[in-house]
């Protein structure tokens, strides 16, 4: 039978050995308290403490040195114990992933143990209120100043701004050109203004008024800021954060039905779970070729557009067909599986790339390489 078991489930010894770790840090952690303040720190200290935060990163900078494939139990895990998941993927997977990848090592040593450690946090400047899906129109500028620069501009839709250290910035320098910088966000010149959101973590306009920075903030080399973006948009893109959402949901909604299940809401339940084994299998693909040290911009598009519509539906689904049964938290004051869903699905289709312009870079990719679209 076709099974919307975890991707990992059944893997070697090791991963197993990996996710039992984590599953005994999670069950001293104050996941509760996490879940019903929605701040998901105090299980990221806890995992940090044990090593298991970015289990995928070098010993040296406080991961374990295990495969991307191995690493995605701990994102199963934080999903399948309901913790809070965007600050996880902002500082590991998007921030702290680009600086392993393309900083130099001083910044690396600067900043990696913190985020592996959950002591600090990363967090995403990139939109401008005319500058979303098509970044390189961005006008936020980088002014040379002394041997460092002054930003000056302003961002939006940041999630964890606040809550954040540091933020990848990408800004247009005095050439023109686009260059990448770590910002610290605690210093002068920055104003942080929250914007209410559907889901629970606020969006942030960020407004930087001549903040300094010096060369050493600087992400790769003045000047490769776009072709870093690309990347850490990829690294943004591999599907496995909506894949495991999209499967706790699935899971919650079949709970919810149990007992009172019709077969018209079974047929429903069997049609998403079968594209959830297809959505698990996107994903894998574009992990092992991270694995490879590849980028593959078409499968990372492919991925994370089939995994957002996925979770999007199920979500969706599940406010339709369990409407009528009590969305009643186990807990008191814990926010309820499925109401975070409805409210997390809109945004899953925008953010990181909206699925217009995923289908759009599929679409551009198979027109590059040579293939014949007729109108
Ligand atoms: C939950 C969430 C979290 C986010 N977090 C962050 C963050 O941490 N940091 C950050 O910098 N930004 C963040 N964003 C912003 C996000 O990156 C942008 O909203 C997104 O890139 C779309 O940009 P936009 O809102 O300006 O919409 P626009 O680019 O104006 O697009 C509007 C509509 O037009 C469509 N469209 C645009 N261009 C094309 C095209 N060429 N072909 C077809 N359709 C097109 C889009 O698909 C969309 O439906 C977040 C957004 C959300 C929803």
């Amino acid at each position: 039978m076709l099974t919307s078991e975890l991707l990992w489930e059944h893997s070697e010894a090791p991963v197993r050995a990996l996710r039992d770790e984590i599953r005994e840090v999670l069950a001293a952690a104050p996941i509760a308290e996490a879940r019903r303040r929605r701040d998901p720190r105090p299980v990221h200290r806890a995992l940090g403490a044990a090593g298991l935060l970015a289990p995928q990163w070098p010993v040296e900078y406080g991961g374990r040195g295990v495969s991307h494939v191995s690493a995605a139990v701990l994102v199963e895990e934080l999903a399948m114990h309901d913790v809070p998941d965007l600050l996880h993927t902002l500082t590991v997977s998007i921030v702290g992933t680009t600086l392993l990848n393309c900083a130099g090592p001083e910044m690396r040593a600067r900043h990696l143990p913190g985020f592996a450690a959950g002591t600090s946090y990363g967090c995403v400047l990139f939109s401008e209120p005319h500058a979303g899906s098509d970044l390189s129109v961005l006008s936020t500028r980088a002014v040379r100043h002394g041997d460092g620069y002054r930003l000056h501009g302003t961002k939006t839709h940041s999630i964890f701004a606040r809550l954040a250290d540091h933020a990848l910035c990408l800004a247009r320098d005095d050439d023109d050109a686009l260059t990448l910088f770590l910002v610290p966000l605690g210093g002068g010149g920055v104003r942080i203004e929250p914007i209410p959101a559907l889901m629970d973590d606020d969006f942030h306009e960020v407004t930087l008024d001549g903040v300094a920075v010096g060369p050493g903030d600087v992400v790769g080399e003045p000047g490769q800021g776009w072709a870093i973006v690309v990347k850490t948009l990829a690294y943004e893109r591999t599907g496995l954060d909506y894949y495991v959402k999209a499967l706790r949901w699935h899971r919650a909604a079949t709970e919810r039905l149990r007992g009172g299940l019709t077969q018209h809401d079974a047929i429903g339940l069997a049609r998403l779970n079968t594209r959830l084994v297809a959505a698990g299998t996107l994903v894998r693909r574009v992990l092992t070729r991270l694995d490879r040290g590849e980028l593959n911009e078409d499968e990372a598009a492919a991925a994370k557009w089939y995994t957002t519509e996925l979770a999007a539906e199920i979500a969706w689904w599940a406010a339709e067909h369990g409407g009528d049964l009590a969305m009643i938290a186990e807990e008191e004051g814990v926010a309820d599986p499925l109401d975070v869903a409805a409210r997390e699905a809109p945004g899953m289709r925008i953010s990181g790339g909206t699925s217009e312009m995923m289908l759009e870079t599929l679409a551009r990719l198979r027109l590059d390489s040579g293939a014949e679209v007729r109108p």
